[in-house]
């Protein structure tokens, strides 16, 4: 990746004839708010954005004090290539549907130098694949940590929907840890890989042998809608969840995903549809045109809020 990047770079936009400006934000911790980093041959800047701030208004940042600070230096190039990371920010600039007042800046500054005869071009580089110039400008960035001014920068709209946005999920995360102890699926949230990025069957599958709720014998039994835990489909008289799947004689198939939806089919499948009728005193007997849901079977004659 390093090497495809320094090629294109270089056949794109030869040294010898283009000013590399390289610009990075960062963002360490939310307190400490983010940082914008620029390095090129003619100088090096980083700046702290203040509490509040994010990596997106770091990237933006960096991009409009390159700009503004070759203008210090322009009798010393013809062409300047800005190479960022982030193509959020590179697509916010040369949106025409969403300006800001940032990228209003950006703008006017690209203007002042085309009128100056000047060719400036926006390049996405891939980040933190040894780039130096790239490196150099996130640990500018990052010097943010270091600083002992931070300004109080006023927050812009897309930096407090991400705010609110990021405080949100940070709540319900940790509610959602409260909620789980002691629970089978609280290993979700230490292993996300527990649900692979599989076809729908196979996520579902793994996601309720994950959780424990998979309509299996002794799921069924423990919300009092099955008689007994044990598996009906070999009679070893051993609970039917997911450990008991994997050593099931009657489920053929080698995948444990294939194996749950093979259980849950044919003679389980019909066994649970008839439990779940006997068990519901509003089922008439004539019953006949219950819908699966993913706890069971539709009543209609329940009403809505307190069906499975
Ligand atoms: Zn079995």
């Amino acid at each position: 990746m390093k090497q495809l990047s320094l090629e294109t770079i270089n056949i794109r936009y030869p040294p010898q004839n283009w000013l590399h400006l390289y610009t990075d934000g960062s963002l360490i911790s939310r307190e400490q708010g983010a940082g914008a980093g620029v390095t090129c041959c003619l100088f090096s800047l980083y700046r702290s954005l203040g509490y509040g701030t994010t990596s997106f208004d770091g990237e933006i940042v960096a991009i409009s004090e390159s700009l503004r600070n070759i203008l210090c230096h322009i009798n010393k190039f013809k062409n300047v290539v800005i190479l960022s990371d982030s193509k959020a920010a590179i697509l916010s600039i040369v949106s025409k549907h969403t300006p800001s007042s940032q990228t209003a800046e950006i703008t006017k500054t690209h203007s002042q130098l085309i009128s100056l005869n000047k060719r400036i071009v926006f390049q996405w580089i891939p980040s933190h694949c040894g780039i130096l110039g790239n490196e150099n400008a996130d640990a500018l960035a990052k010097k943010v940590s270091t600083a002992t001014y931070r300004p109080v920068t006023k927050s812009t709209y897309y930096s407090v929907k991400r705010f609110i946005k990021s405080t949100y999920l940070d709540f319900n995360k940790q509610n959602l840890i409260t909620q789980s102890q002691g629970k089978k699926w609280n290993s979700l949230h230490h292993n996300p890989q527990l649900i692979p990025d599989l076809p729908r069957n196979s996520s579902v599958a793994a996601f309720r042998l994950a959780t424990g709720h998979d309509c299996l014998a002794k799921h069924l039994h423990r919300i009092g809608i099955y008689q007994s835990p044990n598996c009906p489909l070999c009679n070893s008289n051993q609970e039917m969840d997911s450990e008991h799947l994997k050593i099931c004689a009657s489920v053929a198939e080698h995948n444990i995903f294939e194996k749950y939806w093979s259980a849950r089919g044919g003679h389980f499948g019909c066994q649970k549809k008839a439990a779940i009728v006997a068990a519901c005193p509003l089922l008439q007997p004539n019953f006949c045109c219950g819908v699966y849901t993913p706890h069971g079977v539709f009543c209609s004659l329940l009403p809505e809020s307190t069906n499975p």
